[in-house]
């Protein structure tokens, strides 16, 4: 049998960088990217920790790497290390997105464009109306960037297990975008019904449900959704979370974190090679990878 080698002195390499570097879904989806369009390309994680950031960037510069995602605990920090950031980037304070224009390294976000493209068919619903997000980390950042800039909505609730950073968070956003209808509170379930329940729509942008700490919730409450809403987790492992379960059985509309991995991958895929991704072979691949494992 010949052997044919895929790779050869033309491929060009996309990768990630995190640390620790978690069991992460961008290889696979990229890598099926990669096929799909018989792009001479490959997708690999780094394990980077923070001592090691800086040279990890030049390392990129010296061997030519095209692209790299960047996830915990870089994307704040990593900011200061590029040539040039996009806008939103800037005032979300996070890059998940780096491209490397002959050698010159420029940082993007993202993780904003697979929150919109999610909630872009709920736009009109949205516009107006009052949001909760649960969670105050880094995609929290983005989905209440998302709201503000593209949404619209009207009054914003952000509520997380630590209220000071929920506080914050919302500090930030009224400085940085003049957005003054935006609330902390503290995530004590039971005192948040009337929230949650006043809430248009609902996000839960954090780890609460993610594999393999399936039987965690944000809320256990059934009474904090009603069926004319629309509630969207973050979390893709699993597919579908208690949360979205809950939310399911009071009828509301309900969305998981899959279109928003593979929209923020097709971002950066277009970023990084200039050629759409195949977004819907894609996300079959994934939601058959996720059901078969
Ligand atoms: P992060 O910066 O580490 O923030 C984590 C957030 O979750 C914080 O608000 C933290 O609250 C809260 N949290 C963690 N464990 C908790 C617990 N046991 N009880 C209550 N609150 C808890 O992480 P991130 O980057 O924002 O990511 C958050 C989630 O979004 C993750 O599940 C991630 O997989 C998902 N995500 C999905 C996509 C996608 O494409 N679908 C993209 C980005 C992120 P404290 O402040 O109190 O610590």
């Amino acid at each position: 049998m010949q052997y044919q080698n895929k790779f050869n002195n033309n491929t060009q390499i996309i990768g990630v960088i995190g640390h620790p570097i978690k069991h992460s879904f961008s290889p696979l989806m990229h890598n099926i990217s990669f096929d799909l369009l018989d792009l001479n390309y490959i997708y690999l994680p780094f394990d980077v920790p923070a001592s090691n950031l800086k040279d990890a960037l030049k390392g990129m510069v010296a061997l030519g790497i095209k692209g790299l995602n960047v996830t915990l605990p870089h994307k704040e920090k990593i900011i200061s290390l590029l040539k040039e950031t996009s806008e939103e980037a800037n005032i979300i304070g996070a890059v998940n997105t780096i491209v490397n224009e002959e050698g010159i390294l420029h940082g993007y976000n993202t993780d904003v464009y697979g929150v919109v493209e999610t909630l872009m068919p709920f736009k009109d619903e949205i516009a107006g109306k009052t949001v909760s997000v649960i969670g105050a980390g880094g995609a929290a950042r983005s989905t209440i960037y998302a709201l503000i800039r593209y949404f619209k909505a009207e009054r914003i609730n952000i509520i997380n297990r630590t209220e000071q950073t929920a506080e914050s968070l919302k500090e930030y956003f009224i400085t940085k975008m003049l957005f003054n209808e935006i609330h902390s509170y503290e995530l004590v379930p039971p005192d948040l019904v009337d929230v949650f329940r006043d809430s248009k729509l609902i996000i839960n942008a954090t780890s609460m449900g993610m594999f393999p700490e399936v039987d965690d919730s944000p809320t256990t409450i059934p009474e904090s959704f009603t069926k004319d809403q629309i509630v969207f987790d973050l979390i893709y492992t699993p597919l579908q979370t208690k949360f979205l379960k809950l939310a399911a059985s009071q009828g509301a509309i309900t969305l998981n974190g899959l279109r928003m991995l593979v929209e923020q991958g097709s971002k950066a895929f277009e970023l990084w090679t200039g050629q759409k991704m195949p977004i819907d072979q894609v996300y079959k691949a994934l939601v058959s990878y996720l059901t078969e494992r």
